[in-house]
Order: C-alpha cells, then structure tokens, then sequence
C-alpha cells in the first residue's frame, strides 16, 4: 500500500528528541510520505527542563515550531493527541480536539500508515506514592517546569523578606533530582540581599531523599564520589535510605517515620513509559510500561510498527535489562531508523540496531566539571574540566544540526552560548 503519489506513508508519532530527528532524516527520501504527530506545536529539548524551571537557562529551550521544521524539511505535521492505533486497519485515531478556552477544534480523526513509529517518550513514575500527584511537581512537560519556577520565585521573594529560608525536597538522587538542585543553589544567587556581605543569611535549603543506599543507583563509584562532593560543596543535603511514604502539602514523611519540611516537593525517582502506550494497542509491554521491541528496533507484535527514545524496551543481546530511558539513546535509534526503515519497507534486511554508550557528563559550573566516558568503547574514564563541559554541550548542539542543519544550527549554538542565563551549574545525563 502507498499514498496517491505512489510514496510510503511513515507516520512517527512524538516530536520529541527521537520523533523529531526522525522525521527530519526520513523526509531527506523523496520516495516516503513523511508525517510527524504531536499533542503541542512546538518541540521541546528536555534534557534542559530542570534548568528552565530553576531558571538557569530562559524560556527558549531550544523550543521550535512543528510547523515551521514540517515547511522546511518537507515532512507533514499534524498537530493532536495520539489515543490508538489500529493495526488491521493500519491506521491512527487522534482524539477530538479542543482548544485552551475549550472550545471545540474538530473530531477524531484517522491517519493511514504504511510503517508508524511510537516516539511519545515516558514520564515520571509516582510509584502510587500517597500525595505525590497532589503535592509535589513532576518535571514532565515545560507546564510543569513554568509551575516550578512560579512556585520558587514566589518561596524566594518570601524567604528574603521573613529571612526565613525555604524548603525544597527533591525526591530522587538520579541525573535530573541531583542536577536541579545544584541548578537551584546557582538560582538562589539572585535573590540574595546583601551581595558578599557576611551576614547573608541562606535563603534555601535543599535536601533530596534516596530510596536506596547510595546516591545515584547504578552509578559508577568514581562518578559518585565526585557528584556526592560537589553536592556537599553546594551544601545540598542528600539523605539516602529514605523511601517516601506519604507526601503532604508542606512536608513529607519517609517510611522510618521521620519528616521533612517541604515548602514545594520536586519528584524525580524514576522514569515510566507514557501511559498511553498501554492503551495505544496490544502491544507487549514491559515492567516499566514502555513497549517491547526487537533488534531492528519493531515492536514484538507488529513488523509495520517500531518504537524507539523512552517508549521502547530494548535490551542488546546479552544485557541484563533494557537500555536507559536517555536522549542520547533516542537519538541514536532516531539515526539508525533513518536508513534502517526504507531499506525494511523495500524487504531488505538491514543490520540490528546497537547502542553505542558515550558515557554519562556532568557540568558543575562554579563547582568544576567532571564526567564518566567511554574511551574506544572499553573502560570509562572519569574526566574533570572544560572537556567534560564541552562533551555535554554536545549532545543539543549534535541535536540541533540535526534538526535545524548546519547554517540555521549555527545560529542557534551561537545565540545559545552568548545567552546570559546559559551554563549549567550541574550536569548529568550521557
Ligand atoms: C529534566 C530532564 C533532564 C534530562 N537530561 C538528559 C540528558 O542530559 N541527557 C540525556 O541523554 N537525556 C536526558 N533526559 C532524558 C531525555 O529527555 C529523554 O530520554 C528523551 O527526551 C526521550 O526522547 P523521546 O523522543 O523518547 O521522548 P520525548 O522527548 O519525551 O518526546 C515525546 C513527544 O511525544 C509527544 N506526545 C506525548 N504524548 C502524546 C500523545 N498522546 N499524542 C501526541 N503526542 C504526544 C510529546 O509532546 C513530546 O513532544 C532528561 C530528562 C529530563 C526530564
């Protein structure tokens, strides 16, 4: 089957990290119908939500319009929200839509596919946590960034003026919990009231809480002897064995009994596939609800639909689990895609996706830089300073010559870079 033009239809649904570069790259083939589907209409580079809702970097995010990116590339966008895929019928239903004030936009519409590719990304997991949807704030979406950020200036400004300092908790030691709280000590700066005076009383106190026994599960012991330090430098309380039990409106308990103050709860322990995807179809999905899909990246139920970035459950031959829910690796299955679908949906056989693992960065700003990389793919190394800054910095700048391409791409590193809220004080994804 193909459109009137005789052309593939490809349907990728999510222009997040991965949906977006993936439209991109497929539109470049003058032989595939590319359309691209999101709930909103522009693109949002998450990996710096945390530092827009500590307000360390402005409100661009390296946002850009859905629109404008489908008229210069040549892909079909078509604004809603994804609620099912039929797969006999190869086709996917958007729900009716409505606008902010609620008024009535247009009903349910079908798209048609040939090949359909689920990019809807994940969110955070509440664990069925009592009073976390009530009280504390997910870092999911840039709404949820700009309540954050409302919610802080507001602490602060009254934290200044009752000289008595706010409390923030965040609950969860992993990349984005330990990050916006090095980005929130950077923050703090400008509310203080008397610049470099001795009296200058702290105007926040930060603590993040730890399930498990260690700071950063899974990290390697260099990484979090280091991270640990600078955190202590940045004098962020981290409590470790302190699963939450119950979050209220302005505390919260943890299972030993004991509690914290909590003037806003930031919650960040851990990432969960988009519930949708369970509804989407029959798909297999795995204990962490993202969808289970084979080494050319298809889902395991249906050859004409793949999944790739937080939505999928990969696991490479002989690993243990499933591939982190990271950009860098939605970007890499962006990539492989890219050529790897065509030559599929034209019956040949390309090689299995692999995932090449560029380490995990940190920029510490004031506090120093260090990072965990791979070196000639073996054993990581730990790296300190400009480099490991740089290497970061790479992942939206490789990011943003993928979708805006070199000259345009340009444009936007450089505006980025002479920003004066850019610089992160703490970074710590791959
Ligand atoms: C605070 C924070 C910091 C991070 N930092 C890093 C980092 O430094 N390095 C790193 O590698 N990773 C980082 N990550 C993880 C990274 O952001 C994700 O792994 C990545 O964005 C996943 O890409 P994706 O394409 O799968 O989904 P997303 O980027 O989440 O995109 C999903 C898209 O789907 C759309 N969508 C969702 N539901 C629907 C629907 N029903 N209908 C239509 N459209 C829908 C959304 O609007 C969105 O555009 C960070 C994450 C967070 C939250």
């Amino acid at each position: 089957m193909a459109d009137v033009a005789g052309k593939q239809r490809v349907t990728v649904l999510g222009g997040g990290a991965g949906g977006l570069e993936l439209a991109v790259g497929l539109s470049r083939r003058h032989d595939l119908d590319v359309t691209l589907v999101d709930r909103v209409s522009t693109h949002l580079w998450k990996p710096r939500l945390h530092e827009f809702a500590a307000g360390t970097v402005n409100s661009s995010l390296a946002e850009m319009s859905f629109y404008t990116l489908a008229g210069m590339h040549g892909f079909r966008f078509e604004q809603g929200d994804v609620e099912t895929i039929d797969r006999a019928a190869k086709t996917i239903r958007l729900a009716e839509m409505r606008d902010a004030n609620d008024h009535f936009v247009t009903t349910g519409r079908s798209l048609a596919y040939d090949a359909c590719v689920v990019a809807l990304g994940g969110l955070t997991a509440t664990f069925d946590t009592e009073g976390v949807a009530e009280h504390a704030i997910r870092l999911d979406e840039k709404s949820d960034a700009e309540e954050f950020r409302d919610l802080f200036i507001a602490m602060m400004i009254h934290a200044r003026v009752s000289r008595e300092p706010a409390h923030v908790v965040i609950v969860g030691s992993g990349a984005t919990g330990t990050e916006l709280a090095a980005h929130l000590r950077l923050s703090e700066q400008a509310f203080a009231h008397e610049r470099g005076s001795d009296e200058m009383r702290p105007l926040l106190k930060l603590t993040i809480l730890e399930a498990a026994p260690q700071l950063m599960p899974g990290a390697d012991d260099g990484l979090r002897k280091s991270v640990s330090d600078r955190l202590d430098q940045l004098d962020i309380v981290v409590r470790t064995n302190a699963a939450v039990d119950r979050v209220g409106a302005s505390e919260i308990r943890i299972k030993t009994g004991e509690v914290f103050p909590a003037d806003v709860t930031v919650w960040a322990a851990g990432l969960t596939g988009h519930p949708r995807l369970k509804q989407l179809a029959d798909f297999e999905i795995d204990k962490k609800g993202r969808i289970v899909v084979d080494d050319r990246l298809r889902s395991s139920i249906d050859p004409a639909i793949f999944v790739i970035g937080d939505a999928a459950s990969f696991t490479p031959e002989g690993a243990e689990a499933p591939l982190p829910p990271t950009a860098q690796c939605a970007s890499q299955q962006a990539d492989y895609l890219v050529s790897a679908l065509p030559e599929l949906l034209a019956g040949g056989t390309p090689k299995p996706f692999v995932y090449n693992d560029r380490g995990r960065l940190l920029s510490l700003g004031g506090a120093g830089s260090v990072g965990l990389v791979g070196f000639l793919r073996k054993n990581d190394f730990l790296v300190e300073g400009r480099f490991a800054t740089a290497a970061y910095h790479g992942l939206q700048r490789r990011h943003q010559w993928s979708v805006l391409g070199p000259l345009r791409g340009s444009v936007a590193i450089l505006a980025d870079m002479i920003s004066p809220t850019a610089g992160p004080a703490l970074k710590l994804h791959g």
